[in-house]
């Protein structure tokens, strides 16, 4: 590469430090601009790693060593899908929307804006099944994951909230069948069945509970995982409600805007009470890979090919802590281009690197019943003896 002749005086390192890292090439957002997200700097920054993990595997390589998986593999993927949509122009939950939207509106100009969607009721209802592609492709790879559903039995309804109703219809392996009778299927197949709390249920006492009885019962079986809708949590007080609601997992903590280990850790870890000033029954196993943070153009806005390269790099950094990386695909996207295809590709990286792929409830029995959490809990009291971490 010639450097430009302004550059000349500077000494070597400074030279390279003011050479854009664009000019090597690389990758572009959708607008054709070079963003952070393209950066090595970005990619090796300390929020694109487990942190804590590594930090332990340096202390004491030991700790790492001595995690255990089934059938010796290296390391888990966490697999999951928040199912915010069930069925292309679905005129019902559209209707919903509509009414809520209308109803929430408090001028005249947000009313006929509301109304406006109206439109959208004239799409035909779409045939398309969005659902089994997921299943199939975790299926041939002998992994399955959790699939978090939307309850339909929700108060202090949020416009941002999901409209779907148990006796909707979706299309599902040839047919249309109503909500509630396919996922009493996928739970019935061995796939976890979990909570998509409200936005709602996130900030306010005595939701969450209602919810998590509202899917148990639509689809027969016990639901002890969650992950709030639009990764809605407070610190302060989340935490405390999911106790209370009887979830043992939560799946919330990530982004929706980005990729970074928000924990510092790959780790299931338990979260922490800020009122009550203590760790809680709930076991957090931490958000990292999602399918709109790395391509939805209002985000990371990656190319597919781009967003497996990083990926690629979050995955290795994981199997070498021997951890847990999570996956978030939304089953409706099986309708973008790419979307799918990033998916099957990462499944087949996940099985060549040895990673156990499987849902929520299956890592946290794991995770507990192994000795994994004693023995991680028990190193970063070691290690990280200040604060709660003592
Ligand atoms: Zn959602």
């Amino acid at each position: 590469m010639t450097r430009p002749p302004e550059r000349e005086f500077l000494n070597t390192s400074q030279a390279d430090w003011l050479t854009l890292e664009e000019e090597l090439g690389g990758d572009r957002d959708g607008i054709h601009n070079f963003e952070i997200h393209h950066t090595a700097r970005y990619r090796e920054a300390s929020v694109c790693r487990p942190v804590l993990d590594e930090e332990m595997l340096r202390r004491d390589p030991s700790v790492a060593e001595r995690i255990r998986w089934p059938e010796g593999r290296r390391f888990a993927a966490f697999l999951s899908h928040d199912v915010d949509g069930t069925r292309e122009h679905c005129r019902e939950q559209l209707a919903r929307l509509i009414r809520t939207n209308a109803d929430a509106a408090t001028t005249v100009r947000d009313k006929l804006r509301a109304l406006s969607a109206v439109i959208g009721l004239r799409h035909r209802r779409g045939r398309r099944d969005l659902l089994s592609p997921w299943l199939e492709a975790e299926k041939e790879r002998g992994f399955t994951s959790t699939f978090f559903v939307f309850p339909t039995a929700v108060s202090a309804r949020h416009p941002r909230d999901l409209m779907y109703h148990w006796d909707d219809l979706m299309p599902f392996e040839g047919g249309l069948q109503p909500i509630r009778a396919v996922f009493a299927q996928v739970a019935a197949r061995g796939w976890e069945v979990g909570l998509h709390g409200s936005i709602e249920s996130a900030h306010t006492t005595g939701l969450l509970e209602a919810q998590r009885l509202d899917v148990e019962q639509a689809v027969g079986a016990p639901v002890t995982s969650g992950r709030q809708h639009n990764l809605q949590f407070g610190a302060a007080v989340t935490p405390d409600l999911l106790a209370a609601s009887g979830l043992r997992v939560d799946c919330t903590l990530g982004s929706n805007r980005s990729v970074f280990f928000r924990t510092g850790t790959s780790y299931p870890h338990r979260l922490w009470s800020v009122g009550g000033q203590a760790w809680l029954n709930v076991l957090e196993i931490p958000l990292i890979l999602h399918d709109g943070a790395l391509l939805r153009g209002d985000n990371m806005d990656l190319s597919p090919e781009s967003a497996l390269a990083f990926c690629r790099g979050v995955i290795a950094r994981v199997a070498a802590v021997r951890g847990v990386v999570s996956l978030l695909w939304h089953p409706e996207n099986l309708v973008k281009p790419g979307y799918y295809d990033l998916y099957c590709s990462l499944l087949d990286v996940l099985r060549e690197e040895g990673a156990w792929g499987t849902s929520a409830r299956n890592i946290a029995d794991w995770w507990e019943s192994s000795g994994n959490a004693a023995l991680v809990d028990d190193a970063r009291r070691r290690h990280f003896a200040a604060g709660r971490m003592a």
